[in-house]
């Protein structure tokens, strides 16, 4: 088991003289929802023997750290629905505690929150994503299928109450929220949280047309303009984000543009998933395995080097496109596979 020391190993710098300093570690593929953009009504998930144990993950995380990560979100599937997944967060946060690791935050669809909003806190969590795109309680059902508002609700309210700090998280969906986008960025600021809208990716089969859901966000920030003043602010959280401060609420507003404005060129991060595959860009089919070599040795050795050599092919970026002729998913996986 790695230590939280200063680092002693060279950072991990790709082809492209990028750094990764960033992991995304989903750690189930399982969900509490069916998001209809994330997943078909009826997935198929891994077979448990398959996973990390959380042991596996903290290390594979910790080798992450001591080659210079220096944050990392966990995500899923419906991180929060996994088994013991505490466990995990209070064992990273002793790299928070040696200020090797400056952030570790999670991405949630909030409906376990109010139960773990306290211990999230209280292992050194600040900040919290919940995904949350709209605020009708039908259409929420209707999105996320199996979903209750409620919940997510009062999961906010709890993580607000242990004072963690919450973006919002929004998938812009033609048809769906699009008239509702002044309303969430109303509430959002009005509550004190930063909201981010997320056009869809191209990831795995789903039962909807792509092209049906599909909004450019340069369309919604058009339309935005014609209602607010939008002023261009310079915060970064490290993740794809460009941000805006809407000039009448006072509150940060963030735009994902992966079709519209592809952001690889600053790309920081790679992703790992529960079963210890490694993808070094959202949208690339190529990865690398990391359980084998994490397996094969007590010692980092062997997994430094596979590390190493995935780094080394990390792609220059995706190149999504949404096309009504396409009879295929740009990327063959879910979203809660990879972790969003
Ligand atoms: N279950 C958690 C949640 O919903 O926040 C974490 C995993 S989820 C896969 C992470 C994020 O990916 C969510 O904000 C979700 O809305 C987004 N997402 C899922 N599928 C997507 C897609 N095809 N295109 C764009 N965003 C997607
Ligand atoms: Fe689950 Fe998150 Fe995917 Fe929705 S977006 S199905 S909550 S993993």
């Amino acid at each position: 088991m790695t230590t939280g020391s200063p680092i002693q190993f060279p950072a991990l710098i790709d082809p492209f003289g990028r750094a990764i300093t960033y992991i995304r570690v989903s750690v189930t593929d399982r969900c509490d929802f069916r998001c209809v953009y994330c997943m078909s009504e009826d997935m198929s998930f891994l077979p448990k023997r398959d996973l990390l144990s959380l042991e596996e993950l903290d290390r594979l995380c910790s080798a992450f750290v001591e080659r210079g990560t220096r944050k990392i979100r966990v995500t899923g599937g419906e991180p929060l629905v996994r088994r013991d997944i505490m466990k995990l967060f209070r064992s990273l946060s002793r790299h928070l505690q040696s200020g090797a690791l400056e952030e570790l935050s999670v991405t949630t669809n909030g409906s376990q929150l109010a139960r773990y909003a306290g211990e999230l806190k209280d292992c050194g969590v600040k900040r919290v994503n919940v995904s949350l795109d709209t605020l009708d309680d039908a259409k929420f059902r209707a999105v996320t299928r199996w979903g209750d508002l409620s919940k997510v609700m009062a999961g906010i309210d709890a993580a607000q109450k242990a004072g963690l700090e919450i973006k919002i998280n929004a998938v812009a969906l033609k048809g769906v929220n699009d008239g509702e986008f002044p309303r969430l960025i109303e509430w959002a600021h009005g509550r004190g949280m930063d909201l981010t809208f997320i056009e869809v990716m191209p990831l795995g089969e789903i039962e909807a047309e792509r092209a049906d859901q599909y909004m450019p966000l340069n369309e919604v920030r058009a339309r935005l303009m014609e209602r607010y003043t939008l002023e261009d602010i310079a915060y970064q959280t490290g993740g794809p984000a460009r941000y805006v401060r809407v000039k009448e609420t006072g509150g940060r507003l963030g735009f994902i543009t992966p079709l519209t404005h592809n952001f690889c060129e600053g790309c920081n991060r790679v992703r790992v998933t529960c079963t210890g595959t490694l993808y070094m860009c959202l949208g690339q089919e190529d990865a690398a395995d990391l359980r084998a070599p994490l397996r094969a040795s007590e010692s980092n050795g062997p997994l430094f080097a596979a590390m190493e050599a995935a780094i080394a092919r990390k792609p220059k970026g995706h190149d999504f496109v949404i096309e009504r002729a396409a009879k295929e998913p740009a990327v063959g996986r879910h979203m809660s596979v990879t972790g969003g």
